[in-house]
């Protein structure tokens, strides 16, 4: 329910969701805030920051776990995963992303929370809002502005931190010496989240969010939402009134409702789901002595057949939300079992086309290669190159390295790429060309990478 401003001052309220969107809140919170904080050794010359994306070396760092540029497509699966097991939940249980763990949702709450602490519950806030400028009204206005101003900041310096170094970032910032780029990010995250979650709160949910508009394609008759039940509640009425629902008509439900929405009039657009109404009318059903969740999570199928809480379970996992579910697992499954063995070297042999071939004086003929290898390790590694499914042949490679023949020695520093240029001699075949395998062979563990090519013989 909006003031005589069009401004929404949700009303505070106490109960189940209220309570688990507190703690929900609080522990991503604390996940954004604290994430950039928390240390990993990968040993001298590279971050140890555990979470990070190293944007000048290209490289992104969760733990141990390191991503290149040419794995971004793990980035990729994750995000289609993210999108799948959102449209799951969205189909089973509505927009839960919305009311509980989408950042705009957080960031909003607790800038509501502050406005609440300085200024108090709705109608001292719309007081505030309308009375002409006091002193009490400056001082509480100021307080709320300024540390919204405050936590937007951090929010900028915590997204900043995990692109560079944290205690970096934070001396620079002690010492005003920080980049041009650093300056803009800085300043623009905090005034857009300060704009976003201070001042424009819901309108962003429902003028500019796109998944609000596309949710009513994913949910379904049998999806768990928020409903009032008017079977139940209607004809709405003071208790004292003959023949009326179980609704007193007492707005309680609209005025803690963040969006300003009757629940009252059917599933909406604006509902992000958050259950806030829930308890605002469990509160008021308690005091009148009726019995509670005349607003619920239910479905509409539910509702309208008086199905019970097992009930409506089993009717929403059906063959086509259980095949969904299994399509995450599978992949979720395989994505983290690639990811955790994913190879630490890598290599590829691109073959020099001008000359395709060279033939020596002594009848040999030679095939130029490039070999392009990233260590991905935080190890030193030193590997030996050979060829394999070529006799006879030799193999030089041009820089530093050390050959004996058929094998060379390379060296590689750690987290490192490096390219050689390769030559391979065999002896003229009747065949027009061979493929072979490029061996490089850990000198240490004895671990083998291989590439696959072709030689030209004419
Ligand atoms: S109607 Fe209820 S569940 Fe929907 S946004 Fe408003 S308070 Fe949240
Ligand atoms: S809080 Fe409950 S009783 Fe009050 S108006 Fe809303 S649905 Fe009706």
């Amino acid at each position: 329910m909006t003031s005589e401003t069009g401004k929404i001052f949700p009303q505070s309220v106490h109960g189940r969701y209220r309570s688990i969107k507190n703690r929900v809140n609080y522990l991503l919170l604390a996940i954004y805030f604290f994430g950039s904080w928390i240390r990993w050794d990968r040993g001298i010359g590279l971050p140890n920051q555990a979470i990070m994306i190293d944007l000048p070396a290209r490289k992104g760092y969760f733990f141990g776990l390191q991503i290149w540029t040419d794995e971004i497509y793990y980035i990729t699966i994750i995000l289609i995963l993210s999108a799948i097991i959102l449209f799951v939940f969205t189909t089973l249980y509505g927009r839960l992303w919305c009311g509980y763990t989408c950042p705009q949702t957080v960031f909003t709450d607790l800038f509501i929370k502050i406005e609440i602490f300085f200024q108090g519950d709705r109608n001292n806030r719309i007081r505030f809002n309308e009375s002409s400028l006091t002193k009490e009204k400056f001082i509480k206005k100021s307080s709320t502005y300024l540390t919204w101003l405050s936590l937007a900041f951090i929010f900028a310096f915590s997204w900043v931190a995990y692109f560079q170094d944290i205690f970096d970032l934070a001396i620079n910032i002690v010492n005003f010496n920080l980049t041009f780029s650093t300056k803009i990010w800085l300043f623009s995250l905090t005034f857009t989240t300060y704009i976003f979650a201070g001042l424009l709160r819901e309108k962003v949910c429902i003028h500019m969010c796109p998944y609000g508009r596309f949710q009513s394609a994913m949910i379904e008759n049998d999806t768990k939402l928020v409903t009032y039940n008017h079977y139940r509640g209607d004809p709405r009425g003071k208790q004292v009134e003959q023949k009326s629902g179980d609704c007193i008509d007492c707005f309680r439900c609209v005025l803690v409702c963040p969006t300003g929405i009757d629940i009252r009039d059917g599933l909406q657009m604006e509902c992000i789901g958050c259950g806030l109404c829930v308890d605002a009318c469990n509160e008021v059903m308690e005091k009148v002595g009726k019995e509670k969740n005349l607003i619920l999570y239910t479905s509409l199928n539910a509702l309208k057949n008086g199905l019970v809480d097992e009930k409506i379970i089993k009717k929403i996992f059906k063959v086509k939300n259980l095949f969904y579910a299994a399509i995450f697992f599978v992949f979720s499954i395989f994505t983290i079992n690639s990811l955790i063995n994913k190879s630490d070297i890598s290599i590829s042999l691109i073959k020099e086309r001008a000359p395709l071939f060279t033939m020596t004086p002594n009848g040999q003929i030679r095939n130029t290669f490039t070999l392009k290898i990233q260590n991905k390790s935080v190890k030193f590694r030193k590997l030996m190159v050979y060829v394999e499914e070529l006799e006879p042949h030799e193999i030089r490679i041009q820089s530093e390295t050390k050959c004996f023949e058929k094998k060379c020695l390379i060296d590689l520093e750690s987290e490192a790429e490096d390219r050689f240029r390769i030559f391979i001699w065999s002896n003229s075949d009747s065949l027009h060309e061979k493929s072979f395998n490029l061996i490089l062979q850990d000198t240490e563990n004895g671990k083998i990478y291989k590439e696959r090519n072709l030689f030209v013989f004419n």
